[in-house]
């Protein structure tokens, strides 16, 4: 018995060791990307429950590894934030996504995911204001998408970047919203634009738990807070219907579309007006 516990140790410990080889190669090849052009904003569009009209596309990155394949931003984004690679990838998305923005109708918003790590930095005001004044997109059309993580630490430094965003004109929404530890609490502190409602709700709202009834009570507090609601991860009719009911604003799912390469982005609005 205890050899055999010896063996498996040794297996973790070798398990262990090609897992941060992998990270460590992967960090590497994740610098080289963000020079060489393997890296690509698709968008996502985010439509208006009622009337099906596109207000606004999510920025969502890809990486075309060249053996890898697609690798998913859920795996490589922590990478980028443990290796400081992260200020670097945020400012290049950002910038990607207003100079795309500015070839949409003007009534089309961009959103971009701020992680926390960004966050923290004083500079991220000044990239904003930089990157909207670098290719001429006006600040009401730039919408910044952070995480309940960026209010835990540091409160009155994360309020302090946030009202200094709020004055540069651009939006902000609280995204992953109800898979935090304290996110009412946070609702009455700053007062958002925009509340996005985690997809593992919507994913549950048909069923017999609560998750119709935290949708309609988040629903609810963002009326009465002059905030709009998206439903994240709308997959089907029957989700949709409901969040009609409960009074959700608007959806965002592959139920209408899955993030799309630009050019795909830009003959959808293109489509999407003439009708
Ligand atoms: P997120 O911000 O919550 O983005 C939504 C994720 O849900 C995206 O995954 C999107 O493709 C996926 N999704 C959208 N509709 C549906 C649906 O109907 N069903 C299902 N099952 N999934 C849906 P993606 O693109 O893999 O991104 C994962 C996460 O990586 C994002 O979650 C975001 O936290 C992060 N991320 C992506 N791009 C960036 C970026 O440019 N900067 C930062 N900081 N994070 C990013
Ligand atoms: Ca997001
Ligand atoms: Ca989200
Ligand atoms: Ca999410």
């Amino acid at each position: 018995a205890k050899g055999d516990g010896r063996r498996t140790y040794r297996f973790f410990e070798a398990g262990m060791d090609q897992r941060a080889k992998t990270r460590r190669s992967l960090e590497l090849e994740l610098r080289q990307a963000i020079s060489d052009g393997s890296l690509e904003a698709y968008y996502q569009p985010v439509v208006n429950i009622e009337d099906g009209k596109i207000s606004s596309c999510e920025a969502l990155l890809r990486w075309r590894h060249p053996e890898r394949g697609m690798i998913s931003p859920a795996e490589f984004i922590p990478i980028a934030e443990d290796s400081g690679l992260i200020d670097q990838l945020g400012l290049w998305v950002l910038n990607a996504a207003c100079a795309e923005a500015v070839t949409w109708p003007d009534h089309v918003r961009v959103a971009v995911n701020v992680s926390p790590m960004q966050f923290r930095s004083q500079s991220l005001a000044l990239n904003v204001a930089a990157a909207l004044a670098a290719c001429g997109l006006p600040a009401s059309r730039l919408e910044l998408e952070i995480t309940e993580a960026v209010l835990i630490r540091d409160d009155e430094a994360a309020l302090d970047m946030l009202h200094q965003l709020r004055k540069l004109g651009v939006r902000i929404a609280l995204d992953d919203f109800g898979t935090g530890y304290s996110s009412l609490s946070y609702l009455l502190r700053f007062p958002f634009d925009k509340i996005k409602i985690d997809r593992s709700f919507i994913r549950d709202i048909a069923g017999p738990g609560a998750s119709s009834s935290i949708v309609q009570a988040v629903v609810n507090i963002a009326a009465a807070s002059d905030m709009t609601t998206t439903a994240e991860g709308v997959e089907t009719e029957q989700q949709r219907n409901l969040l009609y009911i409960l009074g959700c604003t608007e959806m965002q799912g592959y139920l209408f579309s899955p993030a799309i390469p630009a050019a795909e982005v830009r003959r959808l609005l293109l489509s999407h007006r003439a009708r």
